[in-house]
């Protein structure tokens, strides 16, 4: 497995696997890896085969984290994460620096940003507003880096991957976008790099982000819910969970991420929730 973390020499290898006709499998991640991570790093491996090659970039991308957020903080374990990725069988690693990835940054001299402007208002990009911006720009970057025919994201950050879909699609990628499912722990909580920030009795009440996806799906199994009514009864459930802090509960349509007044099977739920100053997210289709 080689790490790489100059851009000139990644962009200089995919090259030559481009030329020779190998095709490149891509997983974007911020490291601290979990078993959801690998699950994607699987996917790849699955869509290039034995005789392609997988790149796993871990790069924190300070743009996608507004200045009150957890940048400074975010776990790492970059000594973990490569024996991990070793043990699959990653080919490369690709871990630039922010003066590589940014240069100039702190001079003023970085100034294009990548901006969808429909997906993104919503949900997380309405609590988050600055953090599509980042997570676009920094995809486009990696993508021009790294060259993909295939990348593969996760699920479990539904909108993040509607919004690469629709960029890939509007700009004309030449890459194709697998959507991974949720690992989830044995209780039913999405696994996530943030969940370390949570204290004992915090990871035991924030099984409620799933009991709540439960919740909707059985109650909208025989018959659709109003939109509001389901959203009030979810309110309640998960406050009831006393260190919970709902940030949004919504209901829209898979496809257009457009709100629906009336909630019935097939439509997607997500959902943000604060546990202290630790924001967990979650989604799925009822
Ligand atoms: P992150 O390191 O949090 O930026 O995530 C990197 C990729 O892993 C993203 O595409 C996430 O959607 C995906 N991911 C994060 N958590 C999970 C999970 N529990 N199951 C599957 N994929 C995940």
């Amino acid at each position: 497995m080689q790490i790489v973390s100059s851009i000139a020499a990644m962009q200089r290898l995919a090259k030559k696997w481009q030329r020779a006709g190998t095709r490149i499998g891509f997983v974007p991640t911020m490291g601290y890896l979990h078993a959801g991570h690998l699950s994607l790093v699987r996917a790849a491996r699955k869509r290039v085969g034995t005789n392609g090659k997988v790149v796993v970039s871990i790069y924190v991308n300070p743009t996608q984290f507004a200045p009150t957020e957890d940048l400074a903080k975010y776990p790492r374990d970059l000594k973990r994460d490569l024996k991990l990725l070793r043990e699959l069988g990653v080919d490369v690693v690709f871990t630039p620096s922010d003066a590589e990835m940014y240069p100039g940054k702190f001079e003023n001299r970085f100034s294009t940003y990548i901006v969808e402007e429909k997906l993104s208002q919503m949900m997380e990009g309405a609590s988050r507003p600055t953090h599509f911006r980042g997570v676009t720009t920094v995809v486009a970057k990696l993508f021009n880096i790294v060259l993909p025919d295939v990348a593969v994201f996760g699920q479990k950050d539904f909108q993040q991957a509607a919004i690469i879909k629709r960029m890939v699609a509007d700009l004309n990628f030449p890459v194709k976008i697998i959507v991974a499912p949720t690992l989830r722990e044995r209780d039913g909580l999405a696994m996530s790099s943030r969940n370390k920030y949570l204290d004992p009795e915090q990871r035991a009440q924030a099984v409620i982000l799933y009991h709540a996806l439960q919740a909707a799906k059985a109650a909208v199994k025989k018959k659709s819910v109003a939109g509001g009514r389901l959203q009030a009864d979810l309110k309640e459930f998960i406050t009831a969970a006393p260190l919970a802090r709902l940030d949004y509960v919504e209901f829209f349509d898979p496809e257009t991420l457009e709100p629906v007044k009336q909630v019935k099977r097939g439509t997607q739920m997500a959902l943000a929730v604060f546990f202290g100053k630790t924001r967990l997210i979650d989604n799925a289709g009822l």
